[in-house]
């Protein structure tokens, strides 16, 4: 039996996290959730069917809401600093299903806690850098991003030294295809149908930016150990084939499934054993066609800037991260152009550079969370500019 904290859970990973273990009652057991307060209807629904013994939720209100919610009986209920709290507790997972900068204190307190961290939140990863990976003992960090459990799952067919190259495959998003000014004037709807996946509202926006790609690419880097030039992204547009591995010899070795987050996610908390029934897998009997394309970087530069940042490291990653995050917003909240997001991205990342920038050699928490308040105030002068 494995004891699991999920932070998010009220999320799309979190709510497939908790089917997964729903499903598998006999192996996985729930511990304690957090959520940011928005669904206390759905958050207290999963108290009542999982039991946990502590629940966090960011402010007194929500607990108040939740405490009324559940009546006398409810679980230990923590505010101030609870993610940080849950990833301390004893258990053997903790899932980082939270969106954004927020993840990262939650990331390096269960790396010090020294158990697994299934970890959905790449943002953390990015940010925090080297602080991370030098948090994490072997093993210990286990990707859900689906590109990244593929990744993981293909490394298994050779020797590490044996690696040639990554190559992370990319739906290309909703906008595929389409020229510069043909996404000039898109909406934040057409932005959040995404054509394969349902994800929450950031990572849906950084999918069709191909900012999320960009995310991804220093993800592996970082997660891998790969220089930056040796990880390739592919245009994938039916999400089947995950992400591949190139070996020495030409051999290429690829994870393929529908594309459903239940199997990464249930391989991350079971790692490395494999869930059976997770998700579906394929009809065989069924004609299918894979296709492969190479993303147009002049149409989506963001995955080209993301590498400039990687390359940059240090305080740079946390500025890209930052600044999107507050143009998604805006660009959800009808205040800049679809375009805008990322141009105004690159404009700040070029000003970090130039000046305020802390290298990898001297990174530091402080640092990381410095650069990452520093973007969002000047992100927010750019648009009111
Ligand atoms: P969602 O927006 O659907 O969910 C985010 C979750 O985090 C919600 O439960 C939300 O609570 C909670 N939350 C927000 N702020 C806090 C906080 N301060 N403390 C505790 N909980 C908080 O996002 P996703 O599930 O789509 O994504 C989560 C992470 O996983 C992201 O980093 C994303 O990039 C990554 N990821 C997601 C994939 C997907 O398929 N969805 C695939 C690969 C990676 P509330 O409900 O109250 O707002």
């Amino acid at each position: 039996m494995r004891d699991v904290v999920i932070l998010g859970s009220t999320g799309s990973i979190g709510t497939q996290t908790l089917d997964v273990i729903d499903r598998n009652r006999d192996r996985f057991r729930v511990v304690a959730l957090s959520a940011g307060g928005s669904r206390l209807d759905l958050l207290a629904d999963q108290v009542r069917s999982f039991a946990p013994a502590a629940v966090a939720v960011p402010d007194a209100q929500a607990a108040l809401g939740l405490a009324q919610r559940l009546g006398s009986n409810g679980p230990e209920l923590l505010t101030e600093d609870g993610n940080e709290a849950l990833a301390a507790r004893p258990c053997d997972v903790v899932v980082n299903a939270i969106t954004g900068a927020a993840g990262l204190r939650p990331t390096l307190v269960a790396l010090r806690a020294g158990v697994t961290l299934a970890l959905a939140n790449k943002e953390s990863l990015v940010i925090g850098g080297r602080l991370v990976t030098g948090a994490a003992s072997p093993g210990q960090l286990i990707p859900i991003d689906s590109e990244h459990s593929a990744i993981l799952q293909s490394l298994r067919g050779g020797a590490r030294g044996e690696v040639r190259r990554l190559i992370l495959t990319a739906s290309g998003g909703p906008f595929r295809g389409r020229s510069r000014a043909e996404l000039a004037d898109v909406t934040p709807a057409q932005a959040l149908a995404h054509p394969s996946w349902t994800m929450g509202r950031v990572i849906t926006i950084n999918s069709a930016t191909l900012v999320n790609k960009g995310l991804e690419v220093l993800e592996a880097a970082l997660l891998y150990q790969m220089d930056l030039d040796d990880i390739t992204v592919v245009v994938h547009p039916s999400s089947d084939v995950h992400s591949m591995v190139e070996f020495c010899d030409g051999a290429t070795i690829c994870q393929a499934s529908p594309p459903d987050m239940r199997l990464p996610i249930a391989l991350a908390l079971g790692w490395p054993e494999r869930i059976p029934d997770a998700a579906p897998g394929y009809d065989w009997t069924v004609p299918r066609d894979w296709h492969f394309e190479p993303l147009d970087d002049a149409v989506f530069p963001a995955v080209g800037l993301a590498r400039r940042c990687g390359k940059a490291a240090g305080t740079a990653p946390a500025v890209f991260n930052a600044a999107n995050e507050v143009c998604v917003d805006a660009f959800c909240d009808g205040r800049l152009g679809f375009l805008g997001i990322v141009d105004t991205v690159s404009a700040i990342v070029a000003e970090h550079l130039s000046s305020g920038h802390v290298p990898d050699e001297q990174l530091s928490v402080d640092a990381v969370l410095a650069a990452d308040r520093w973007a969002r105030q000047r992100a927010a002068e750019f648009l009111a500019g």
